[in-house]
């Protein structure tokens, strides 16, 4: 019991010592010396006791070195501890679980939160109102209390600023100083959670995107596909998925062509071009793709994406597109050699006629006269149908019943087709009223049931009756129909189906088909003018005409007419024909002088009486300064200086009612839109004969009024 010197207050132990005699025990701790030197901590205890009947103070004394090492550890340990607790990067927070009351929390709590400690602990959890909500509070204590612990629970709370984040907490029950608590972890998870809505808002986006989507690893192994790339391929996700772009090979694209895509992608760079693929089931299809690099924040490639589009359709349209404007352009270039022609037609034809009137039985040049005539009918007739092709024939349409035109039609059918082939005739009783010129339809009849005849004699469909079928039905064309076809328009139409069992086209010879003088028949068997006079008459119609067909399985042509908004109406007008004879003075005017010649002298053959003009101008000097009597304009349309239809309307203030007769090669929209004339407007077209053109000129004299 030696103090060490320097190290104990000893006039406080003497004041110890005192009390301890007074009788009051005393306790304290005290640092005694040992014998060696070494100082130590000793527990030291003073009682009052009687030693030798007299009285004394007795003192016990415990080393307590090892107590006071162990108190220092576990101040260090508890140190330790605090430092991690309090600069956790996490909020951490012991709840009394009974109270709620806060215990304790560390420094990123009051960070999180806005809280200063002194707001928090001591306090309950509710007044405070952190949780935003309290079903999400209650369902959290409810987990504690039932499994002792909760993981990753993610609520939403209000922190002091007023502002409300993501939370996500995992807790543990435990006892401190036997009661049970809560010591629970949160982690701020409020900007994770924005990052997570994007990235799912730009899967959701990729994953339903009309584009088909691929996604690779470096090595070009399938990582992602998305839906639209199932649809457009008809490859399952599962099924892409592992392997290489490459399933959709065609074989159609060169190596060079993939070598290039890959060493494009490859350095780092966007490729873009259009690949003709195959899909699952085998069908080919034209895809426009994007294929590019995607990079890491380092910027090593870590993945290649492809965006692709199937362009199928689009080049489908490009392809109608282009070859509507072709028959376009060929229609113009025809029509243009058609009008001159019909000039000089006029001419070689007309003056044959007359030869033939002047010269007797007998003469010897009869009959070269009458082959000039015959081939000259026969060029007439060619050019009529380029006229058809390029819309510029001149047509009378009516109101009509297709099924009646094809009923009257069918003799001259069956005779065309020969007894051979079967003719099936499939008629929509129903069938809407269309307008058209019932020759026209006829001529589509005819062209298209010779083809159909000339294709089954080529080579019937083995094993197949031989046949050709007519049908018709009505039918609506939608938008997204006539989005397909290029040439088509919306609303109802009559189809008219004309099918056949024979040799049948391959693409090349479709595509060209409609052209003029395109023919698969030897020489002097085919004029190649049969479809683009039907395709003529249906766009002149505005209609639509498409041709199915496969080699060896026989061919299809659908043709769309539109439909008439009128009723059916009654047949008329059968003229009767009188005597061509007659002493009226008509005027003609023409600026062909082989025409004029000729209709001049025609005329006035029969009794007419003629003056003549070479254009329209002339033709009005003439009449103001001359004054004659005049019963009928016969004249040209198409003229330099004044055209035809200004002429007659001049002439009709001087001569009111003066019938008019016009004449045209073609058909412009001087005197008739789109080749279908005005009513009330009288034309012959080019070439004419001199009985054809009295005809119509007796018609129109010997009209009332
Ligand atoms: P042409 O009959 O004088 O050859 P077209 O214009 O009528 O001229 O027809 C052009 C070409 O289209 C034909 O030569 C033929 O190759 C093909 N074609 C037309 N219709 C058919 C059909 N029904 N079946 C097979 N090929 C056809
Ligand atoms: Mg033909």
């Amino acid at each position: 019991f030696v103090s060490a010197p320097g190290k104990n207050d000893l006039s406080k132990v003497a004041k110890m010592v005192e009390r301890a005699f007074e009788g009051e025990p005393q306790q304290f701790e005290f640092w005694g010396l040992r014998k060696n030197g070494e100082i130590f901590p000793e527990f030291v205890r003073l009682n009052k006791g009687k030693y030798g009947g007299k009285d004394v103070v007795v003192a016990f004394s415990l080393d307590i070195s090892e107590e006071k090492k162990n108190e220092e550890l576990l101040r260090e340990s508890e140190k330790r501890f605090r430092t991690v607790f309090q600069t956790s990067p996490d909020a951490i927070s012991i709840n009394e679980l009974k109270s709620g009351r806060y215990l304790e929390i560390n420094n990123q709590f009051t960070q999180l939160t806005g809280f200063a400690r002194d707001e928090i602990v001591g306090k309950a959890i509710e007044p405070l109102g952190i949780w935003l909500s309290t079903e999400e509070q209650s369902e959290f204590v409810k987990k504690i209390e039932k499994n002792g612990e909760v993981r990753n629970y993610e609520a939403h709370f209000r922190i002091k600023s007023g502002e409300v984040r993501m939370g996500s907490l995992s807790a543990r029950m435990v006892e401190l100083d036997g009661r049970p608590c809560v010591i629970s972890v949160t982690r701020d998870i409020t900007e994770e959670k924005i990052i997570n809505k994007q990235i799912s808002q730009l899967a959701s986006v990729i994953e339903q995107a009309s584009e088909a989507v691929v996604i690779t690893d470096i090595a070009g192994n399938i990582e992602y596909v998305n839906s639209a790339f199932e649809r457009l391929t008809g490859y399952s996700r599962k099924e892409a998925i592992g392997k290489k772009p490459s399933i959709l090979k065609s074989g159609k694209q060169d190596n060079e062509f993939y070598v290039n895509l890959w060493q494009t992608i490859k350095s780092g760079q966007i490729w873009h071009g259009v690949f003709i693929n195959r899909k699952k089931n085998g069908n080919l299809f034209y895809e426009d793709a994007t294929i590019f690099p995607v990079k890491d924040r380092f910027g090593k490639t870590i993945n290649f994406a492809a965006v692709k589009r199937d362009i199928t359709k689009e080049r489908q349209l490009e392809g109608q597109l282009h070859q509507s404007q072709k028959l376009e352009a060929i229609g113009q270039l025809a029509g243009g050699v058609a009008h001159d022609f019909n000039n000089l037609l006029t001419a070689i034809n007309g003056y044959s006629e007359m030869i033939l009137m002047d010269i007797d039985e007998k003469n010897p040049v009869r009959g070269d006269v009458q082959e000039i005539l015959k081939a000259g009918k026969r060029a007439a007739d060619l050019t009529r149908q380029l006229l058809a092709f390029s819309r510029k024939q001149v047509i009378q349409p009516q109101i009509l019943n297709i099924n009646t035109v094809i009923s009257d039609s069918l003799r001259m059918l069956r005779r065309l087709i020969g007894e051979d082939i079967q003719l099936e005739i499939i008629l929509d009783e129903t069938v809407s009223p269309i307008e058209a010129d019932p020759g026209q339809i006829e001529q589509i009849l005819v062209n298209l049931a010779l083809n159909a005849r000339d294709a089954i004699h080529e080579k019937a469909v083995r094993g197949r009756p031989k046949r050709i079928a007519i049908e018709t039905a009505n039918c609506f064309l939608n938008e997204s129909y006539v989005q397909d076809h290029i040439g088509s328009h919306s609303g109802k139409h009559v189809l008219l189906t004309v099918s056949d069992s024979g040799a049948g086209m391959d693409k090349e010879t479709a595509s060209k088909a409609f052209e003029p003088f395109f023919t698969t028949k030897g020489v002097g068997k085919g004029t190649g003018l049969g479809l683009s006079t039907v395709y003529g008459i249906v766009k002149q119609n505005n209609g639509s005409i498409f041709a199915y067909s496969e080699p060896g399985e026989g061919t299809i042509f659908k043709i769309y007419w539109p439909c008439s908004g009128s009723e059916l109406s009654d047949g008329e007008d059968v003229s009767n024909e009188n005597s061509l004879e007659g002493n009226e003075t008509l005027l003609i005017v023409e600026d062909e002088p082989e025409v004029r010649h000729f209709i001049q002298r025609g005329l006035e053959r029969l009794g007419y009486k003629i003056f003549s003009a070479i254009n329209g101008q002339k033709a009005l000097d003439f009449v103001t300064q001359e004054k004659p009597q005049i019963d009928l304009l016969f004249t040209d349309v198409i003229m330099p200086q004044m055209d035809g239809k200004e002429l007659s309307e001049k002439l009709q203030k001087i001569y009111p009612g003066l019938k008019v007769l016009f004449a045209s090669g073609y058909t412009d929209n001087h005197i008739a839109h789109r080749g279908v004339l005005d009513p009330g407007v009288h034309l012959i077209s080019k070439p004419y004969s001199v009985k054809s053109v009295v005809r119509n000129i007796r018609k129109l004299l010997d009209q009332e009024g």
